[in-house]
C-alpha cells in the first residue's frame, strides 16, 4: 500500500475549513517567528533550533505521515500551500521537514510494520528527525553508480563508503541510507538497498558544507568505515528493493520541491512589488515604468501558472493517480520560476539587489537549489519527454 492511500484511509478529513484554520496557523507562525531571524540566521549560518521546536508543536513532522501512526495525514494539496507559504519568507526551513518527511514516506510505503511501528510515531512527534542519504562524491543524477557497499555479517550489515550533500545529517538523528548490498549485479539496481541508518558507531558526519545558499540547514558530508546496521533496519526486510524504492517516492518528492521553488518565486514577487512602489527615479516609482511592469506582470503570471500545476499534480497524487508526469512538470516550471523571479527581482532592486541588507540577494541565492535537487530540470524535461511518447505510443 503507497503513503497515499494510507493517507486517504485516516478517520479525519481535511475539510476546507481545518484546511484555512491550518493555513492561517502557519501564516502566524511565519509572520511571528520565522521572518524575523530569516536573515540574521541566513546571513550567520546558524541553525534554527527554535523554529525545530515551533514545527514539533505545529506538527509539521508528521505533516504527511498517516494518522494511524501520529501525523496529520495531510493530502500533498494542502502540504504543498504549508510550503509555499514557510518559502515564500524563509525556504531553508522547509528542508527540515521535508528530508524527514522523505524518509518517513519511504517508512510507510515500503517498511516493514515492524519498522513503521517503531519509527513513525517518533518521527510524527519530531523526537527522531531524519533525511535522505543518495548522493556521493562520483553520483547524483546516475545514483546506480553510488559505491557505499553494505555486507552482511551475521546479524548486522557492516558499511563502508561516503555520501555528500546530506541535509539533516548534523542535527538530525538518522538517514535513509542508499546502500549496495550487491556491488556485482547486473543491471546495477538489483544490488541495491535502503536501510535506516541511527547515528553511532562509525557514522561520522565528516564536514559540514559551505553553502551559498540554503544556508542555517545542515548539508554534510558522511563516512562510514565499518560502521554496523542491525538487518532489521533493512528497509522492507528484502534486499534488492533499494533504487525501487528510491523511485517510488519521486511524486511527492517533486511536488515538495515544487512548492519550495514556487515560495521563492512568491516571496522574490512580493519584495519586488513593494520595492517597484518605494524606489523612485525620473520623479515617478519604477511600477510606472513599462520595463518594470513588464517584468512584474511575467513574474505574477508565472508564479500563478506554478501554483495551478503543482495543485493539480498534488489532487492527482491524493486521488491515487499517476502523477510522475505532472509532478514532474510541476516540479520543472515552479522551480525555475523561482529562479526566474529571483533574478528579476534582482535587476528591479538594481544596485541594492547586491547589498546584504536587502533580502532579494537571499532568495536568488536559494532559487537555483531547487532546480538541481529532487532530479535537475535537465532530467526533468527528459523524463517528461519519455513518458509523453510512452503515454502516445502510435
Ligand atoms: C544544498 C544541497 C542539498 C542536498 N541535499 C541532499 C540530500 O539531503 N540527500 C541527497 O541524497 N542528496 C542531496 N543533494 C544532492 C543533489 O540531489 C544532487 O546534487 C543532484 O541530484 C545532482 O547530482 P550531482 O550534483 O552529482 O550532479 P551530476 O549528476 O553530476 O549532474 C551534473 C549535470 O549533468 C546533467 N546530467 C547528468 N546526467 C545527465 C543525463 N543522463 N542527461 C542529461 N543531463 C544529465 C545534470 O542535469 C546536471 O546539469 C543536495 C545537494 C545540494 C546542493
Amino acid at each position: 500500500m503507497s503513503a497515499h492511500e494510507n493517507t486517504t484511509s485516516d478517520a479525519f478529513e481535511w475539510g476546507a475549513e481545518e484546511e484555512q484554520a491550518l493555513l492561517d496557523t502557519i501564516d502566524a507562525w511565519v509572520e511571528k517567528s520565522v521572518a524575523p531571524i530569516a536573515m540574521e540566521y541566513d546571513q550567520e549560518d546558524k541553525y534554527p533550533h527554535e523554529l525545530v521546536e515551533d514545527m514539533k508543536e505545529l506538527g509539521l513532522f508528521g505533516a504527511t505521515i498517516s494518522q494511524q501512526y501520529g501525523g496529520l495525514g495531510l493530502p500533498a494539496a494542502i502540504y504543498a500551500k504549508i510550503v509555499i507559504r514557510i518559502s515564500s519568507v524563509w525556504m531553508a526551513p522547509t528542508g527540515i521537514f521535508n528530508s524527514h518527511l522523505i524518509m518517513a514516506s519511504a517508512i510507510e510505503r515500503a517498511g516493514t510494520e515492524a519498522q513503521k511501528q517503531h519509527y513513525l510515531p517518533k518521527m510524527a512527534s519530531g523526537e527522531l528527525r531524519g533525511g535522505i542519504g543518495l548522493t556521493e562524491p562520483n553520483a547524483g543524477t546516475d545514483l546506480q553508480a553510488i559505491r557505499t557497499v553494505a555486507k552482511l555479517e551475521g546479524d548486522h550489515y557492516v558499511v563502508n563508503g561516503a555520501k555528500t550533500w546530506i541535509t539533516n545529517s548534523l542535527h538530525g538523528d538518522m538517514v535513509l541510507l542508499l546502500v549496495k548490498t550487491d556491488p556485482n549485479a547486473d543491471p546495477r539496481y538489483r544490488g541495491m538497498s535502503m536501510l535506516i541508518a541511527e547515528k553511532g558507531d562509525g557514522f561520522i558526519v565528516a564536514k559540514k558544507m559551505k553553502k551559498s545558499g540554503y544556508r542555517s540547514i545542515d548539508t554534510c558530508e558522511l563516512v562510514f568505515e565499518n560502521y554496523k546496521v542491525p538487518v532489521e533496519r533493512l528497509l522492507g526486510g528484502v534486499e534488492g528493493q533499494g533504487f525501487k524504492q528510491t523511485l517510488g517516492g519521486l511524486e511527492l518528492g517533486r511536488i515538495n520541491v515544487a512548492a519550495r521553488g514556487c515560495g521563492i518565486a512568491e516571496g522574490a514577487l512580493h519584495l519586488s512589488v513593494r520595492y517597484a512602489q518605494e524606489r523612485k527615479t525620473f520623479g515617478v516609482p519604477i511600477c510606472e515604468h513599462q520595463a518594470i511592469q513588464l517584468k512584474l506582470g511575467e513574474m505574477a503570471s508565472r508564479v500563478e501558472a506554478s501554483k495551478l500545476l503543482i495543485d493539480s499534480a498534488a489532487k492527482a497524487f491524493d486521488k491515487g493517480e499517476r502523477c510522475d508526469m505532472e509532478a514532474g512538470m510541476a516540479k520543472y516550471f515552479a522551480t525555475e520560476t523561482g529562479a526566474y523571479c529571483a533574478e528579476e527581482g534582482m535587476r528591479i532592486f538594481g544596485g541594492y539587489s547586491y547589498s546584504t541588507e536587502y533580502e532579494i540577494e537571499r532568495f536568488h541565492r536559494d532559487a537555483m537549489l531547487m532546480c538541481i535537487g529532487e532530479g535537475t530540470n535537465e532530467m526533468q524535461r527528459i523524463i517528461i519527454a519519455k513518458q509523453l511518447v510512452a503515454r502516445n505510443a502510435i
